[in-house]
């Protein structure tokens, strides 16, 4: 399952964190177990991401930091679009990331 694209019209932002907005699908508070998708511009969605890491390795502009999620199921950790309005849109973490947690649309980059 990849990150929903359309997730500004099928989710609802619930509360922000680091600066950047969080949604989920149901409009329930994140849970340890249903932590949701974090960022607009740069949108990484929490309950597919599994660490890997190589958007943090990656992104010519240090867009991501890791944040701690203890006792989520895929993993521990999570890659944070911290500093999402650094974003120059080269599509490189959405390439790299081996299960399609992220979106990153430049039309969404007033919207953060
Ligand atoms: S699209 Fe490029 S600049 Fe933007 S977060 Fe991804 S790797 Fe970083």
């Amino acid at each position: 399952m990849a990150i929903d694209p359309e997730f500004e019209d099928n989710y609802e932002e619930v509360e922000r964190h680091e600066g950047h907005r969080v949604w989920t699908p149901d409009g329930e508070d994140p849970t340890e177990e249903k932590q949701g998708i974090h960022g607009t511009h740069v949108a990484v969605d929490f309950d597919i991401c599994i660490a890997d890491g190589a958007c943090l390795e990656d992104c010519p502009v240090d867009v991501f930091e890791w944040v701690d999620t203890p006792g989520h199921p895929e993993s521990e950790i999570k890659a944070d679009p911290t500093h999402e309005d650094q974003c120059i849109d080269c599509m490189l973490c959405v390439d790299v990331c081996p299960v399609d947690a992220i979106d990153v649309d430049p039309s969404r980059a007033g919207r953060i």
